[in-house]
């Protein structure tokens, strides 16, 4: 901890606990501690700490073949991408590796399918987000941001962007021009606060973005891939987006993998040498996806997902305990929120790391509730318990001061 605080950047403020060692729903600490891992690396560990199968999948590539970069082809990315294709009803797929890279691929792709296809003039391409967004750290991703701290010394900003409230379909029909590209949505916002919008938002969001002519473009980053107990969130509302960003948990908990994935004609305005990444696509990183996609499928996690969010969730909202304001979520994507008159999130989570339970606040007031995929009742009980008696002692504390 003392090396991270002289040598490491301080863009975060980590809870004082050194992990050395994961396997499934637990992490262990360097005093042999034993914890719940309920916040997964963001949803990135959906598989589980060191899945079986990933682990015995990276052993082999790992000595086979790793990287060649896109100059040449390999045997694993068509396999890879075929797959990710055939189960989001995608036509083309763009391997990237981190989130934020699909998201600036997506953005590009919108750009240039507005230029090319949609007739909109030189440089006048809007692309719409929502307030409250979260769609990584780039440049162009902080544009899209209203979160001020996000953004606060990092000015100027490319123009372009546009946001609109979340949830509210009058805001985006009124947003909506000529010029306007794309829609990009989270069909849950994560970072925002685990915040879901009005049902049957995104049927008539892809509706109007349909009617006129804007690519509806879905950032399942973080709820894609089994988190919301459907394969992608948006699913839930029934709707097929012209587009798709993935990541996060595609890397099976063991690398950084991401995508966009398109209708052929969006993903056709990249021609050779328009875009492009070192490591995207790269040999190690498809197997990886491949097998990740697999064990989605053949483990049925999806599933496992809503029936235990679904658990979690009643089991949460059991909690009768005047510090939580609301509690939210859909499968296994759950936030309590927490009043701040009360308590902080943050003071919820450091009780909890001492009673064996990881997670991480979002926002000042809400804490997140995101396990690997493949947790068990007995392991959401033994949560509940720790969060019941957590909340407990921060409400005497209060009632004492
Ligand atoms: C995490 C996340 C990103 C950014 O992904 P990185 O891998 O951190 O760059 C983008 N969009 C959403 C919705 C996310 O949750």
């Amino acid at each position: 901890m003392d090396l991270e605080t002289q040598y490491c950047a301080h863009n975060y403020h980590p809870l004082p606990v050194v992990l050395t060692r994961g396997e499934g729903v637990f992490v262990w600490d360097d005093a042999g501690k034993k914890y719940l891992d309920m916040m997964s690396a963001y949803s990135a560990v959906s598989h589980g700490h060191a899945n079986p199968r990933l682990v015995r999948l990276v052993q082999r590539q790992v000595a086979r073949l790793t990287i060649v970069s896109r100059a040449f082809h390999s045997d694993t990315l068509g396999p890879f991408l075929a797959r990710a294709c055939q189960l989001t009803g995608q036509d083309m797929a763009l391997p990237m590796n981190t989130g934020a890279e699909a998201v600036e691929t997506a953005i590009k792709a919108a750009r240039k399918w507005a230029y090319t296809v949609k007739g909109v003039p030189h440089d006048k391409a809007e692309i719409l987000g929502c307030d409250g967004n979260f769609h990584g750290r780039t440049i162009a991703a902080v544009a899209m941001s209203d979160e001020p701290q996000y953004q606060h010394g990092f000015g100027p900003f490319p123009p372009g962007f546009l946001n609109v409230a979340y949830g509210d379909i009058d805001a985006l029909a009124d947003a909506i021009n000529d010029n306007t590209a794309a829609f990009i949505v989270e069909p849950i916002q994560g970072e925002g606060g685990i915040v879901l919008p009005p049902p049957g938002y995104l049927k008539a969001a892809a509706g109007l973005c349909r009617k006129n002519n804007v690519l509806f473009i879905a950032d399942e980053i973080q709820t894609g891939l089994g988190r919301t107990g459907k394969f992608l969130a948006c699913e839930h509302d029934d709707v097929k987006p012209d587009a798709l960003i993935l990541g996060k948990a595609l890397g099976g908990g063991v690398l950084p993998v991401s995508m966009f994935l398109a209708r052929r004609d969006v993903m056709e305005v990249f021609t050779p040498g328009d875009h492009g990444s070192t490591f995207g696509g790269n040999p190690l990183g498809a197997a990886v996806g491949l097998e990740a996609l697999n064990i989605l499928v053949d483990d049925d996690l999806a599933a496992n997902s809503a029936a235990m969010g679904d658990y979690l969730l009643t089991r949460l909202r059991a909690i009768s305990c005047p510090l939580i304001r609301d509690v939210r979520g859909k499968g296994l994507f759950a936030g309590i929120d927490i009043d701040p008159a009360y308590a902080s999130a943050r003071s919820v989570c450091e009780g909890l790391m001492k009673r064996g339970l990881l997670s991480k606040e979002t926002h000042e007031t809400v804490v997140r509730l995101a396990p690997p995929l493949i947790i068990k009742k007995a392991e959401i009980d033994w949560a509940i318990t720790q969060i019941s008696e957590v909340l407990d002692e921060l409400d005497k504390v209060r009632l004492a001061s």
